[in-house]
């Protein structure tokens, strides 16, 4: 996610943005202590066993999803979704109960390996009781029926996700708990699995997910675009856009790309996405092979969502992005999506690593170098500690995974690691991560040992300084 803050004055901005909304940060606190009192018995039963610290009600331990086959037709003038998903999954305990995360709709059926299943709902919980217990080991197969008016999930920082509206349609993105809004699903960081989407949509808008695209249909006034994204991803990053203006096919060095651009925004974003061949290819050359199946862009129009959004395969930008944009949003391509997280405090691998490839990006074409970025923002003042507070590798609490700290102080722990261990081995680390983790999973521990096996130096003391300890960090 890019949301910030190159410079102190882009992150008065982004301050600004979250100061404005205490309001609904509240109501928030109050809908969940509500929720909580009226479905305490009823959710006791469905205990979430997923070990996330920073959502512990989201998601299963009990079974491990290996595909969605998501079917969805919205009607943007009623802005109301009718959907199928199906979930193919295998048992990692007998499974009497089980439940999905699903925020909201309304669900008709559920069968589980063809068989009507039993089933309630808790405030973001699907539960299911199956008629014949898929027992440990068994992969079995759950369809889910639902409809209704998809919501926008609103998090402790204020910010939103879930399914957004626009002008001419909606567009469905995750980033960290919206998913279930729209698909119902096991929604943790660990659980990847493949996709496909089936979007029907009014004749004259595109619908665009992740992956490749691999047919388009016509019927009755309505098309359905097929999508198939190959590689696991986590739920986190599915992206669904409907919306107008012409869904564009290119290749970048054989790699198939498609991109959707809302019409009012196509002149203002055209410059920096027409640099995305240059930048997959730069961004290739230091951390190994582009580690999906496909690319792209979609821009769609809301902007008061105030972020761009690392969905696989295909960044969603709520605005016309300028170049930096991008090139955070394709880094992640390889440091969030491909090398994904195990748990959300581990945020660092993801946005530090994004936030220092624009760095490093600028540096190599021409613009300030990492280290005059470094040494200029290193004068901050240890009294401003929004600046260096959280420590990056210690957000706390989930209002703080997407501050300053996490993506400027996560950086600048890189480009520390760089002045001690030299460009060449820090580079090395980047790669072996990139490709050591590829299409997995990674902690921060990992990394760390990772960067003291390329160097051969203990490098613990450093990563206490940036990581660990609160304040700012001092000098080596
Ligand atoms: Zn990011």
């Amino acid at each position: 996610m890019a949301v910030v803050h190159l410079l102190p004055a882009r992150r008065l901005q982004a301050g600004r943005r979250m100061d404005a909304v205490p309001l609904a940060r509240l109501s928030r606190c109050l809908l969940a202590l509500l929720a909580l009192a009226l479905l305490a018995a009823p959710l006791a039963g469905a205990a979430n066993d997923a070990g996330e610290p920073f959502f512990p009600r989201a998601g299963s331990r009990a079974f491990d999803v290996a595909h969605y086959e998501v079917s969805l037709a919205y009607r943007p003038a009623k802005r109301s979704l009718e959907a199928t998903t199906t979930i193919e999954a295998k048992a990692t305990r007998g499974l009497k109960r089980f439940s999905l995360d699903l925020d909201g709709l309304t669900v008709t059926r559920v069968t589980v390996d063809g068989v009507r299943a039993a089933f309630g709902r808790g405030r973001d919980k699907l539960k299911i009781v199956p008629k014949t217990p898929p027992a440990k080991g068994e992969r079995f197969t759950v369809v889910v029926d639902y409809h209704g008016h998809p919501r926008r999930v609103v998090d402790t920082d204020g910010s939103s996700e879930g399914w957004i509206v626009t002008p001419d349609g909606a567009f469905g993105v995750g980033e960290p708990q919206g998913t279930p809004a729209w698909i119902p699903c096991n929604n943790v960081l660990y659980d990847k699995a493949r996709f496909s989407f089936h979007l029907t949509v009014p004749a004259r808008l595109s619908g665009v997910a992740n992956g490749r695209l691999t047919s388009v249909t016509s019927h009755g006034g309505r098309r359905t675009f097929e999508w198939v994204e190959s590689q696991p991803m986590a739920t986190y990053l599915a992206l669904v856009d409907i919306g107008a203006g012409r869904l564009t096919g290119s290749t970048i060095d054989g790699l198939p790309s498609w991109t959707l651009i809302d019409p009012a925004l196509a002149k203002r974003s055209r410059n920096a996405l027409a640099q995305l061949p240059e930048i997959v290819r730069f961004e290739s050359s230091i951390y190994g092979p582009y580690p999906f199946d496909a690319a792209g862009s979609v821009v769609d129009n809301a902007p008061k969502l105030g972020y761009a959004l690392e969905t696989q395969t295909r960044p969603i930008y709520a605005f016309a992005p300028d170049l930096t944009t991008v090139v955070h949003e394709t880094a992640h391509q390889w440091f969030g999506d491909s090398v994904g997280l195990r748990r959300w405090p581990n945020i660092w691998l993801n946005e530090g690593f994004a936030t220092w490839t624009e760095w490093y990006y600028a540096e190599r074409h021409g613009g300030r170098s990492a280290r005059q970025i470094f040494t200029k923002l290193y004068r901050v003042p240890a009294s401003d500690t929004a600046f260096w507070e959280p420590p990056a590798g210690h957000p706390g609490q989930s209002k703080n995974l997407f501050t300053t700290s996490t993506y400027v102080r996560g950086a600048m722990t890189l480009e520390a690691l760089r002045l001690q261990i030299g460009t060449k081995k820090m580079l090395k680390v980047l790669r072996l991560w990139a490709t050591d983790q590829r299409h997995a999973t990674g902690d921060i521990d990992q990394f760390t040992t990772l960067a003291e096996e390329v160097s051969g130096q203990d490098l613990k003391p450093l990563f206490r300084r940036w990581l660990d300890s609160r304040g700012k960090p001092a000098r080596a």
